[in-house]
């Protein structure tokens, strides 16, 4: 599991890992934009939450995880990326990998400040823009502003969580993607988990 604020890098580094290990990647925050775009009744529903910078219900993103994690191609594994954001989305999430005799091996948090990730955020946004890619709506200032608020409230508690039962993994967010990368890798193998 990754774990970190907004900007943090958990969707790249969510890449990297499912090409080293050959597993799944399982981000709610990619399954709610396609829904949105989609313009599914989900779409519909949670379109206006995103763009507000707002978690969207538990209940959604949970329904979500469930069939994702049912889905054969992920049998082998997965990274969650963005998932989950709220105390009650991890006792969900305990439940139910407990009731399919799965388990989680570690949660990496990115630990990172607050102007870095502002910074990071905008030039991602500058970079999108230059690259004729079309700029994430909630990537605006004033929104990350929101999702970090949101951040600090309801999903940091989910390091005292992790914490707690010896899962975290704390890692420094702010080096360069390589770097963040090797360490990541690094704390994988000392847990002995297999790239095969
Ligand atoms: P992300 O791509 O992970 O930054 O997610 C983008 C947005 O999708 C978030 O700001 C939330 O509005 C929504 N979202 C993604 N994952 C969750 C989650 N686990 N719980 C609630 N809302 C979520």
């Amino acid at each position: 599991m990754l774990l970190g604020p907004p900007g943090a890098g958990k969707g790249t580094q969510a890449e990297r890992l499912i090409a080293q290990y050959k597993i799944a990647q399982l981000s709610t925050g990619v399954m709610l934009r396609a829904a949105a775009m989609a313009g599914t009744v989900l779409g519909r529903k949670v379109k206006a939450i995103i763009a507000r910078g707002d978690l969207v219900p538990d209940d959604v993103v949970i329904g979500l995880i469930a069939e994702a994690i049912d889905l054969s191609t992920v049998k082998t594994g997965f990274v969650l990326d963005g998932f989950p954001r709220t105390v009650s989305q991890a006792i969900a999430l305990d439940n139910l990998l407990n009731n399919r005799g799965l388990a989680i091996d570690a949660v990496i948090e990115l630990k990172m400040d607050e102007a870095a990730l502002l910074n990071r955020i905008e030039t991602r946004a500058a970079k999108n823009r230059s690259d004729g890619q079309s700029v994430r709506e909630d990537d605006d200032p004033s929104i990350l502003i929101q999702r970090i608020k949101n951040y600090k409230v309801q999903t940091a508690p989910l390091s005292d969580y992790y914490g707690k039962v010896g899962l975290l993994i704390p890692i420094d967010g702010m080096q360069p993607i390589d770097v963040v990368e090797s360490n990541i890798k690094k704390a994988l193998q000392k847990l002995h988990c297999s790239t095969t």
